[in-house]
């Protein structure tokens, strides 16, 4: 399987609008961080057969799949319904008028709530000719149960995000957790043997919805994972000095990052 990092900043991206900072100037590509997404796939790249898994569809959506150069998807999961999360959403529509209907996993009351916010998307209105619209299928997923996906087993791990649940992904010996403000010893059974671990974290300062960094370090050192990728990351670290601060084992993502596992 394969892990394709497709952003690994925060809901501001970085750089930020307006800021000079040192890390928002910075010249090193891994300090440019689109909002967090991220697509699995089985097999290795070029293989035949290999089917994709997109988590998120944040605002840069059509220009992370174009980088990364993926044309197709098997399905969206969706860890919640926050904007950075969702606002790429119509940049679907490239992907349904060639391969049809796509289905979209995810939290129940996310899910809901796309359907209202995209009423457009989700309506029974045929869209006027010549002007295609996403064509999506809902799928809620139960907490705790495991579905196949594409050929992957997806288990969804419900996840404390100020007043919202969030789902983290574990999909085979991958666990995809953003936005998570803990994680609890019931999600923990879930995360035994874990070659790699994707998990949020903030700042160095608490922070009342997300984990800060030293509790992320905590989080990933408990969850033991094989490797560990730092994402939603913000503009007051720069790739450099977060990885050499980071823990063996611990490293911050980057966009475009992609890992084999
Ligand atoms: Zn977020
Ligand atoms: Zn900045
Ligand atoms: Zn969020």
């Amino acid at each position: 399987m394969r892990l394709t990092i497709l952003g690994s900043g925060t809901s501001f991206g970085v750089p930020q609008v307006g800021c000079e900072c040192a890390v928002c100037r910075s010249e090193d590509p891994r300090d440019r961080r689109t909002r967090v997404s991220a697509v699995v796939e089985t097999g290795g790249p070029g293989e035949a057969g290999v089917t994709r898994l997109l988590i998120d569809t944040p605002p840069e959506l059509r220009l992370q799949l174009t980088g990364a150069r993926i044309g197709s998807v098997d399905a969206v999961l969706y860890t919640h319904d926050h904007a950075d999360h969702i606002m790429g959403i119509d940049d679907l529509r490239a992907m349904s008028v060639r391969f049809g209907r796509l289905p979209v996993y995810g939290p129940p009351d996310t899910l809901e709530r796309l359907a209202q916010r995209f009423s457009y998307i989700f309506d029974e209105e045929p869209p006027p000719p010549g002007t295609p619209k996403p064509e999506l299928a809902t799928v809620p997923l139960k907490p705790g149960q495991a579905v196949t996906i594409a050929g992957m087993r997806v288990l969804p791990i419900p996840f404390e995000h100020g007043s919202l649940t969030v789902y983290g992904y574990r999909i085979g010996d991958l666990a995809y957790l953003t936005d998570v403000k803990s994680v609890p010893p019931a999600a923990m059974e879930h995360l035994k043997g874990l070659k790699l671990l994707v998990l949020n974290a903030l700042l160095d300062r608490p922070h009342p919805t997300h984990l800060s960094i030293g509790e992320a370090i905590d989080t990933a050192r408990a969850i033991g994972a094989e490797r560990s990728l730092f994402t939603h990351l913000t503009h007051k670290q720069s790739h450099l000095d977060l990885s050499r601060r980071l823990p063996h084992g611990i490293e911050p993502a980057y966009d475009g990052l992609s890992i084999s596992f």
